[in-house]
């Protein structure tokens, strides 16, 4: 298999600078420190597992011969996809927005995983289905376009409607574009059926302080002026230099009930 990237395991961040080794793990709390005095900030800590908590989380994304980590299949509807025996979680987001990218980064530790990418105009979209050991499964769902098409929505719809299974959604948004019309596409969904679900910024070694910070804080107003079933806690990622993977395994362990008793750090 192919080696896993630098900072992909907690063991190489432990060995980092401080500041350094925040700015990985906590990466919004990196950006605490620029905000005007005064800003609410209390939801940048509503998830802020210890170590503990991080490397139990790490455990279930390290495959072994007793601890499988497994493309399942693909579905381009709701009765080719597996059977829902195992806690769920889905990615959704617009293509480009660095999907596949983050679910590499996740399952870097599980270098056998293959994360396939159809992104041929003009192909069917498929969700994809990735098995985690016997603890839990991820769905990679097609990406919207700008012109959402109709077989995306009934598909993306069908999947919210009737996947008892799902226990979060994570919708990404672009760290350098911030949230989009076509993103209200997926949102408007998730606030209507009532599912649960958790934006994610991508990219975020890519934009500016500047930018970062704008599209952090409007998001945070976005969510809390806007949405009911959103976490009001945004998380940051960069897939390539592996900020924020680490926290949002634990959170994936977490919501999908692997991980009963999350410390405070
Ligand atoms: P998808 O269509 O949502 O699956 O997006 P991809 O994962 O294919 O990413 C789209 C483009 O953004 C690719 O060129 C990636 O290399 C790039 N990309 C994805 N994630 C990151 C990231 O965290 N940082 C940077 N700098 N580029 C990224």
């Amino acid at each position: 298999g192919r080696a896993s990237p630098p900072l992909a395991a907690l063991s190489q961040v432990m060995r980092l600078e401080r500041s350094r080794r925040t700015a990985i793990v906590f990466p919004l709390q990196k950006l605490e420190r620029y905000l005007v005095p005064g800003t609410d900030t209390a939801r940048f800590r509503l998830f802020q597992p210890g170590l503990a908590a991080l490397q139990r989380a790490e455990a279930l994304f390290r495959s072994d011969r007793g601890h499988p980590i497994d493309y399942v299949s693909s579905a381009v509807r709701m009765d080719h996809a597996p059977p829902p025996a195992l806690p769920e979680v889905c990615f959704i987001g617009r293509s480009n927005v660095g999907k596949s990218s983050l679910i590499r980064a996740l399952f870097s530790l599980a270098p056998e995983v293959e994360v396939r990418v159809s992104k041929t105009p003009g192909h069917t979209k498929k969700m994809n289905f990735f098995k985690v050991g016997k603890y839990f499964t991820l769905v990679d769902m097609p990406g919207y376009g700008y012109r959402a098409p109709q077989d995306f929505v009934e598909m993306v719809e069908a999947y919210l409607q009737e996947r008892h299974n799902l226990k979060r959604t994570l919708l990404l948004v672009d760290g350098v574009v911030g949230l989009q019309k076509t993103d209200n596409i997926a949102i408007e969904m998730l606030e209507e059926f009532g599912i649960p679900y958790v934006m994610v910024l991508t990219k975020i070694d890519r934009a500016s302080r500047g930018v970062l910070l704008k599209n952090v804080l409007e998001i945070q107003e976005f969510v809390k002026n806007n949405t009911q079933g959103c976490f009001p806690q945004l998380f940051l990622v960069s897939s390539v230099e592996f900020s924020g993977v680490h926290l949002l395994r634990c959170f994936v362990a977490h919501v999908t009930g692997n991980l009963r008793a999350v410390k405070a750090s």
